[in-house]
C-alpha cells in the first residue's frame, strides 16, 4: 500500500492493525485525540481491575495480604520485575519494581559509582531530562566532587541529537561511569546502545541507561549487551498511572554489589524477617529495593503488564514505527508551508515512539490543538511532542488530529494564545 494523505487510506491502516483491538482494552475519552501517551499513558480497565484487587485484598486480609490473596504483597515487587524483563531482554531476577526513576538513579549510581585514582568523573549528555542531572550533581557532591568539573556533558552537534561517536570520543581514563537516556526525551533520538556499551567496557567504564522514554516503545536485550544497570518509569509508555512504581535493572554479573543506599526490603526474603542488624542483602536485582513497596501504585503495572505480554514488544514496535511514520508522512504532505520542522532522525534504528515537531510559535499551537480536543506535549522552547501509541491509537485519529492541526494554521487560531507554555507543559 503506497501512502495516501486520504481518510479511506487511514481506515484501511486501521483494519489491517494487528493490534487495533486493544484499543478498547483503554479509558479513551470520546472526540479527544490523545497523543501524550509518552508522558502520561491512559488508564486501562486491566489497570483499574488490579488496583481494585489490590484494596480487596487489604479490605479481607489486612496484614495477611503479605502473603494471601490473589497478588500476595511481599512477592510483588519481584513478580512484577519478572514480567518487566522480557520489555527490556533481561533475565527474570534482573529486574525489580521499585522506586521512582530518580530514586533510582541515585541508588544505582551510589552503587556504581566508585571513584578511584585519576577515574572520578561521572559522563552524561547536555540533552538529558533535568533530574538525571540532577541527581548526578548531588551524587558528585556527596563524594566531594564538584560537578562543573566533574560531570561532563556531551555537546549536541544540533541541538537535538547526541553522535554516538562524540559520546565514545569523550570515554577518557578519568570517567568511572556513564548515564545517558535510551531515547531522548525531546527529538526522540534512539541512541546506539550496543554500541556504547561495548566502547565503554572496553575503556572500563560503567554504563547505565535512563530507559524512560523507550520501555514499552522499543524493546532492547539489555543483558546480551551487557548494560551495567537501566532505570524508567511505568507511568508512560507502560500505562501504570501518575506516580506509579519504577522499574531498575542490574546486571548478573554486578549481583552480590553492596547497594549504595541500603534498606531492609532489599534483604533475602527468607532472611529479611529474622530483624538481624547485619543484613544479608538478595543475590538479585531485588537487592537495591529500600523500604516497603508502594503496593497500591505498582498495583496498575499488574494489569498493564499482561496487556503488553500479550500484544508482545515485537509487534508493539512494528505499529509505533509504522504509525510514527505515517505520522511524518502526513505532516510533510499536509502541513507543507506552515514553518514546520521534524526534530526526530528519520531513520528506523535511530528513532523512539514520538514525532517530535518544531514550530516558533509551538507554546500556543499546543493551546491551540488542546482547544480542538487534541492532547499534544510541549517541551519549551520549540517542540510539540506527539505519540502516537501502538496500544490505543489509531490511524484515523492521526489523520484526524493532523487535519485538525491544519485547521489551526490555516486559519491562524494559535494567534489568539500566547506563546508561553502552563505550569505543567
Ligand atoms: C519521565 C522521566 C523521568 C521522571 O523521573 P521521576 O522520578 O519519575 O519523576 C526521569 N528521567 C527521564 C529521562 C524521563 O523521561
Amino acid at each position: 500500500m503506497t501512502f495516501q494523505a486520504t481518510e479511506a487510506y487511514a481506515k484501511e491502516l486501521d483494519q489491517r492493525d494487528p493490534l487495533a483491538s486493544f484499543r478498547e482494552e483503554f479509558y479513551i475519552q470520546p472526540g479527544t485525540i490523545y497523543m501524550d501517551g509518552n508522558s502520561l499513558g491512559l488508564c486501562s480497565k486491566r489497570a483499574e481491575a488490579a488496583v481494585l484487587e489490590l484494596l480487596e485484598s487489604w479490605k479481607r486480609y489486612g496484614i495477611d495480604g503479605w502473603t494471601e490473596g490473589k497478588y500476595p504483597w511481599f512477592y510483588l515487587s519481584e513478580e512484577l520485575g519478572a514480567k518487566m524483563a522480557p520489555l527490556i531482554g533481561a533475565k527474570p531476577e534482573e529486574v525489580i519494581a521499585t522506586g521512582s526513576t530518580t530514586v533510582n538513579i541515585h541508588q544505582l549510581v551510589s552503587t556504581f559509582y566508585r571513584p578511584e585514582g585519576r577515574k572520578t568523573k561521572i559522563m552524561a549528555d547536555e540533552l538529558n531530562f533535568p533530574t538525571d542531572i540532577y541527581a548526578l550533581k548531588s551524587q558528585l557532591r556527596l563524594h566531594g566532587y564538584d560537578p562543573d568539573t566533574h560531570l561532563i556533558r556531551i555537546k549536541s552537534r544540533d541541538g537535538r541529537t547526541i553522535d554516538e561517536s562524540d559520546i565514545i570520543q569523550a570515554m577518557d581514563e578519568d570517567v568511572a561511569l556513564i548515564l545517558l537516556p535510551t531515547v531522548l526525551y525531546r527529538s526522540g533520538q534512539l541512541l546506539d546502545i550496543e554500541r556504547l556499551t561495548k566502547e565503554a567496557h572496553q575503556r572500563g567504564i560503567i554504563i547505565g541507561f535512563d530507559a524512560c522514554h523507550s520501555i514499552g516503545s522499543v524493546p532492547h536485550r539489555f543483558s546480551e549487551w551487557g548494560v551495567d544497570f537501566a532505570v524508567w518509569c511505568t507511568y508512560k509508555y507502560l500505562n501504570s498511572g501518575p506516580g506509579s512504581v519504577a522499574g531498575l535493572y542490574v546486571n548478573e554479573k554486578h549481583f552480590g554489589t553492596t547497594p549504595g543506599l541500603a534498606g531492609w526490603f532489599g534483604s533475602r526474603k527468607d532472611k529479611q524477617f529474622d530483624m538481624d542488624h547485619e543484613m544479608e542483602h538478595a543475590d538479585t536485582a531485588g537487592a537495591y529495593q529500600m523500604g516497603t513497596p508502594h503496593v497500591l501504585s505498582v498495583a496498575p503495572l499488574i494489569g498493564s503488564l499482561e496487556i503488553f505480554r500479550e500484544a508482545g514488544m515485537d509487534r508493539i514496535r512494528e505499529k509505533s514505527l509504522a504509525i510514527t511514520r505515517y505520522l511524518m508522512q502526513l505532516i510533510e504532505s499536509e502541513l507543507r508551508g506552515f514553518g514546520f520542522a521534524i526534530g526526530n532522525p528519520m531513520e528506523d534504528h535511530r528513532r523512539g515512539g514520538h514525532v517530535c515537531l518544531e514550530h516558533e510559535e509551538a507554546a500556543r499551537i499546543c493551546k491551540a490543538l488542546k482547544e480542538q480536543r487534541v492532547i499534544p506535549d510541549f517541551r519549551a522552547p520549540n517542540v510539540i511532542r506527539l505519540a502516537p501509541v501502538a496500544l490505543y491509537t489509531s490511524y484515523q485519529e492521526v489523520w484526524e488530529m493532523v487535519q485538525r492541526l491544519k485547521m489551526i494554521m490555516t486559519e491562524q487560531t494559535y494567534k489568539k494564545f500566547k506563546n508561553e507554555r502552563g505550569v505543567v507543559a
